[in-house]
């Protein structure tokens, strides 16, 4: 027999990956009891959801039989397919967010056509179905280089090709033909940094923003984000708030949606992509806001009051711990903790729990206070620290 209140909602999460086994940090604080459906046995939430069905999101009776007794489903990613949702959301489910705001976030062709309709800022774009088409979109935007983009399924900077001849683009269509989906191309942002606005918002409208972030990517993974982002002018900061908040108005978000910017040379904001659930951009907030995303997230989905965004210091800097090369820690990330929590004693780690392999985001670390270039000197060096970077000279 459940000891939960009689009220007390049952949210079922697909997607075992560390959102999901961050979400799970907030529900035990919440007492909301979680359903999580994982992709295979002892991933990263798997091992702190007492309550796990392994199977395959791209299942419809799976999905229903993790759903079933749930008030909410929530995701760990955007890659359940559109009709299952409508399905789910037909048998009675809600989903949040739900099918119509999540296509937006699963194909970038669609959410770039929503989202220029509404007048929100994007690179120039086109559909482009051969190397012709990408010649003609070059000569439209004032020459190569171009972006392409594979419009589904990419992650991480996979399906992402800068092109400087439409002969080069062969390894975009060939990705797309394999894969059944279609090329966006867009023009080359001459970007300044990337920015990202966060906000939660609940079924009855109420959001919250979060102080917009520069994030800093390597390799086309986020290394480090810096809360507030450095030097931002006021007016575009609040504009960036505006459009995140537009966005998930328009286009009916529950939960978080994350909006990825690009702040241009010449001093404007124009939107990458989004994200409708928790994002690494907004990781700092677990740490460094009254309320985290994660938790902001799960009073959004039960659609509770949300709590406040506000940063708990004037700086926060987030820094992801990637599996290492030749990492001497390799594998044994707990051996990095007498180290980094002697010399930070206000240092916050978050570890995974995944194994570690070259280039995989396998925790971060946060550390806030009032001085930025100390914060991040901080928050830099746990995280090289963890990855095996740094010699035993430098400690
Ligand atoms: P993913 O879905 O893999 O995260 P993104 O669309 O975010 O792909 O692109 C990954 C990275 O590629 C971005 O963070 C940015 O650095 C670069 N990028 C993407 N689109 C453009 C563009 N139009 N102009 C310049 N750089 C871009």
């Amino acid at each position: 027999m459940s000891s939960h209140g009689s009220s007390t909602p049952t949210v079922a999460i697909i997607g075992g990956g560390q959102l999901a086994r961050m979400m799970a940090q907030s529900a035990v604080a919440l007492g909301v009891p979680l359903r999580l459906l994982a992709e295979a046995d002892g991933v990263s939430a798997a091992q702190v959801v007492p309550d796990t069905l392994v199977g395959d999101y791209r299942d419809l009776d799976t999905l229903r039989k993790v759903t079933d007794g749930c008030a909410v489903v929530t995701f760990d990613h955007e890659h359940v397919p559109t009709e299952h949702l409508h399905a789910l959301a037909d048998d009675g489910h809600a989903c949040r967010p739900g099918p119509e705001a999540l296509v937006h976030a699963q194909d970038k062709a669609v959410m770039r056509e929503r989202l220029t309709a509404l007048d929100v800022p994007c690179p120039r774009h086109a559909v482009v179905e051969d190397a012709e088409a990408v010649e003609r979109f070059a000569a439209s935007v004032g020459g190569f280089p171009v972006v392409l983009k594979t419009t589904r399924g990419g992650y991480d900077g996979k399906g992402v090709w800068v092109v400087g001849s439409a002969e080069e683009s062969a390894d975009a269509f060939a990705t797309a033909e394999a894969t059944g989906v279609r090329i966006l191309a867009e023009e080359k942002v001459d970007f300044r940094r990337e920015l990202s606005a966060l906000v939660a918002r609940s079924p009855s409208g109420q959001v919250a923003a979060y102080p917009v972030v520069e994030s800093v990517q390597r390799d086309g993974i986020c290394w480090e984000v810096v809360a507030p982002a450095p030097d931002l002018a006021a007016g575009l900061a609040v504009e960036a708030q505006q459009i995140a908040m537009k966005v998930a108005g328009e286009l009916g978000v529950t939960g978080i949606l994350a909006v990825e910017l690009f702040e241009t040379q010449d001093g404007r904001v124009l939107v990458n992509e989004l994200a409708m659930r928790p994002h690494n951009t907004g990781h700092w907030s677990m740490d460094g806001a009254v309320t985290g995303q994660f938790e902001n997230h799960l009073r959004a989905v039960l659609d509770l009051p949300l709590g406040s965004p506000d940063a708990r210091a004037p700086w926060t800097v987030m820094v992801n711990i990637l599996g290492g090369d030749d990492a001497r820690l390799a594998g044994d990330l707990y051996a990095g903790y007498p180290h980094a929590l002697a010399r930070d004693p206000r240092l916050k780690v978050h570890l995974y729990g995944k194994s570690v392999k070259p280039g995989r985001k396998v925790g971060h670390v946060t550390a806030y206070g009032d001085d930025l270039e100390e914060v991040r000197e901080r928050a830099l060096h746990a995280a090289a620290w963890f990855r095996g970077d740094l010699g035993e000279e430098s400690e």
